[in-house]
């Protein structure tokens, strides 16, 4: 089992209406105070974790990891000077495309990222603007071309789909000219609403109306239809891959790898416990200043509510269950455990079941979440 480095950048140029990701304006007096903290919790993270941890993935995120340009060539290397990170790592940098330029894709390559995943998220003008992002669609596309050109083999971007306003025709035209791209992954995911977003409120206000169901089905079959054709596979409810590059780094979070997560609101996972980081910057460096780590919660997770944990996020992979696994790992065969609830779901014509795995339907794959939420 894999085990991951996580790293979020607070940081974005502007906020996105429908985002509920922890991150403020980016202000470049922030920037030496975060990596001086980010110095010290890392220094009190190694004082914890075993000597030996090696690290398979690492992924930087956010917040708008790109948004604090050669900052983050600094970042990369105080975790590539402080962490055992193992050869040929999948290393990943979130990017967006109103942040990055060729000259800095190069210096990241040359920083040893060999993972670019780009926030595209749609390729309209106007829906762009809905969005709130700050690039249109040809810096969406130049910043594809960018990091082809800077030597990424491994290009990845970020779609939602069903956000306000969403047609299918503008579905349609965004799929086939980003599928015309030099991608090797692609990653879809459906609008839904965040709490506190200003999307929120003007959707609860009808200033902002949603697709409606039949267009969302449409907008899903699209999305399944194209990406098939054009050599992609799915291998997870929101992730397409051409042969090869599944992201390692989430399917570590799918099989409940452990995992290492530092900034704020960075989440962490070594089985059974898991911690997550303060979501405010101002009390993430109060805390480090005062040489503690800056943990907002810690949880234990007992062995059953480990089971079903995984249970639920195994299944989010498009690949048969097996139950051998969890037989093994945590001594409860779920098809015990979950008896009924799969004999339901089955009747539903949501999964199929034999003795020794479950594999979700079309139907159950399409109303996965509706499938996940009768087993958390
Ligand atoms: S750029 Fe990304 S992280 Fe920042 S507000 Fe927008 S969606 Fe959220």
């Amino acid at each position: 089992m894999f085990t991951g480095l996580y790293l979020h950048i607070p940081f974005c140029l502007t906020k996105c209406p429908y985002c509920s990701f922890y991150s403020l304006p980016y202000r470049k007096e922030y920037l030496s105070d975060f990596i001086t903290n980010l110095k010290s919790e890392i220094e009190l993270q190694k004082n914890i974790i075993p000597k030996d941890q090696s690290f398979d993935t690492v992924f930087i995120g956010g917040g708008t990891p790109t948004s604090i340009n050669k900052g983050l060539l600094e970042i990369i290397e105080l975790l590539c000077q402080n962490f055992n990170i193992i050869k040929d790592a999948e290393f990943t940098v979130e990017a967006n495309p109103g942040t990055v330029d060729n000259d800095f894709l190069k210096s990241l390559k040359m920083s040893g990222v060999n993972r670019i995943s780009i926030g595209i998220q749609a390729l309209c003008d106007k829906d762009l603007k809905i969005l709130g992002r700050i690039h249109d669609k040809n810096q969406a596309l130049n910043a594809i071309k960018s990091a082809d050109l800077a030597g990424f083999e491994n290009i990845s971007i970020d779609l939602i789909f069903g956000y306000p306003g969403h047609t299918i025709n503008n579905w349609i035209s965004a799929i086939d000219e980003i599928l015309k791209m030099p991608l090797k992954h692609l990653s879809a995911y459906e609008y839904t609403i965040e709490d506190e977003t200003l999307f929120q409120k003007k959707i609860s206000a009808k200033e902002l109306m949603l697709p409606d169901e039949d267009t969302i089905i449409s907008l899903t079959d699209i999305l399944e239809e194209k990406t098939e054709i054009n050599g992609f596979r799915q291998y997870e409810i929101s992730s397409f891959a051409k042969q090869g590059f599944d992201c390692k780094h989430n399917i570590n979070y799918w099989d409940n790898g452990n995992y290492l997560g530092l900034g704020p609101s960075a989440v962490s996972y070594f089985r059974p416990l898991r911690q997550k980081n303060i979501s405010d910057i101002e009390k993430y460096f109060e805390e480090i200043e005062k040489g503690r780590l800056p943990v907002d919660f810690t949880e234990k997770l007992d062995n059953e509510a480990g089971f079903r944990e995984s249970v639920v996020m195994a299944l989010r992979k498009k690949n048969a269950l097996v139950f051998k696994r969890f037989i093994e790992e945590f001594g409860i065969n779920p098809i015990i455990y979950y008896k009924n609830i799969f004999e339901k779901l089955k009747k539903e014509d949501f999964i199929e079941f034999n003795e020794k795995q479950i594999l979700l339907t079309s139907k159950g794959w399409r109303l996965s979440n509706y499938v996940l939420s009768q087993l958390v």
